[in-house]
């Protein structure tokens, strides 16, 4: 174990002294847990498998700074002018042509609306679609950001248990039945927190149920292009096209400090789309925008994407294959075909705060899976971020924390 180090705690949140009286959606709003740990994972000296970072040696720094160079250089007052809220048109382009390229999309640049991220994506639909009281149906566990975001929009979640194969198909029809939920969201292409991805099947399963609903999907597909071998089964919006808002980002492939992300919609959304992000930020970071674009017509992307799916892939087998040396009895997982995250489930009783604290104290960061449950639940699961850390790092931080499990579990 981690010996002498200093401990490390988690800070009280700073107490409120004024007393104004903010919006009640604020109330409704859960505080990222995430950012929090984050706080606290900020030393080096933790392995962290709490966040949901990429490996800072797979962004392409010296490609990114040629390309600004090269904006700077040659477009460089137009680069740092106003622009238009809808995007940059050749990123626009680009986007929807790799959409038809690589998953048969038949979207048009004037379908893509560049935001400040993928997380902006879900404030917009929020803000244009849901009203308060409206059903949201998501995943159980669902992504945390996204509870975060809609929760600003006063909904109804209705969580349907995520199954190996994706949504049980069952809850998912008791959700939808009455056909007035609001939105489904969810992450077809390994699922934060779980890592699964929906089977061909499933997704047509889902798709049966959604069509004739007035439901409109939300796909997030943030981690599409990080699968680690073989093709995924096509999107949902393949089978639904006006119904589903598709959602992407270069946080994974690129850079997440670019904040690019993009929806893609069709044209009525659209339209509803851009008022709300030209009421919200006028448009996105245009210089960045302009950086990326250059970057991804100088680059080899499909070059660059298989050096991190090599790397991930690598890093989640490193994962797996010590904590099938290093866990006790009763604690299990998942085995993700592609992005960042393996989910734990622990034995009966091993409670997922107390894993935390004690893997703190040895220098590992874990994150509890709790508050991806809105209907509470999860005390006995753990997230584990594997593309962060190198293989190194993880087999270490792994074999502390099975110790830690071990000790709790005898
Ligand atoms: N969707 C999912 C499922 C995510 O995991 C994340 C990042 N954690 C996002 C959206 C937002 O990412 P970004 O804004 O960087 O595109």
């Amino acid at each position: 174990m981690a010996g002498k180090q200093k401990p490390v705690q988690v800070q009280e949140p700073v107490p409120l002294r004024l007393t104004c009286a903010f919006a009640r959606r604020m109330h409704a709003t859960p505080k990222s847990f995430i950012r929090e740990i984050l706080k606290v994972t900020e030393n080096p000296d933790i392995i962290s498998f709490a966040g949901g970072l990429p490996n800072p040696d797979l962004i392409d720094v010296r490609g990114i700074a040629q390309a600004a160079t090269d904006v700077l250089r040659d477009d460089g007052r137009a680069a740092l002018q106003y622009a238009t809220t809808e995007g940059y048109p050749p990123l626009r382009q680009y986007i929807a042509d790799r959409y038809r390229t690589r998953l048969g999309l038949d979207v048009s640049p004037e379908e893509i609306l560049i935001t400040n991220g993928s997380q902006q994506c879900l404030d917009l639909i929020g803000k244009i679609l849901v009203d308060p009281g409206d059903r949201i149906v998501i995943e159980r566990p669902g992504y945390l950001g996204a509870i975060q975001v809609f929760s600003l929009y006063e909904p109804v979640f209705v969580p349907v248990e995520l199954e190996p194969e994706g949504p049980d198909p069952a809850a998912f029809e008791t959700a939808l039945a009455g056909g007035d939920a609001k939105l489904f969201y969810g992450i077809p292409n390994s699922q934060n927190p779980s890592g699964i991805t929906y089977s061909e099947e499933r997704r047509k399963a889902c798709v049966d149920i959604l069509a004739g609903t007035r439901t409109i999907v939300v796909e997030d597909d943030a981690y599409g292009e990080l699968r680690f071998s073989g093709r995924s089964p096509p999107p949902l919006k393949k089978y639904l096209p006006d119904q589903t808002i598709l959602t992407g980002s270069l946080s994974k492939i690129v850079a997440p400090g670019m904040r690019l992300g993009w929806v893609c919609a069709h044209l009525p959304i659209m339209d509803q789309l851009v008022v709300a992000k030209q009421a919200s930020d006028l448009h996105s970071n245009f210089l960045s925008q302009r950086i990326a674009s250059r970057y991804l017509e100088d680059t080899d992307i499909d070059a660059h994407i298989r050096k991190i799916r090599d790397a991930y892939r690598k890093q989640r087998d490193c994962m797996i294959a010590t904590m099938q040396d290093v866990m006790p009895e009763g604690v299990s997982w998942t085995e993700p075909e592609g992005g960042m995250f393996i989910w734990v489930t622990l034995p009966p009783g091993c409670s997922s705060m107390e894993v935390f604290t004690h893997a703190l104290r040895e220098q590992v960061a874990v994150l509890p899976g709790i508050p991806f449950y809105i209907d509470g639940g999860g005390t006995d699961t753990l997230r584990l971020n594997f593309s962060n850390a190198d293989t190194g790092r993880i087999a270490e931080g792994i074999e502390r924390l099975g110790q830690v499990i071990r000790s709790m579990t005898r």
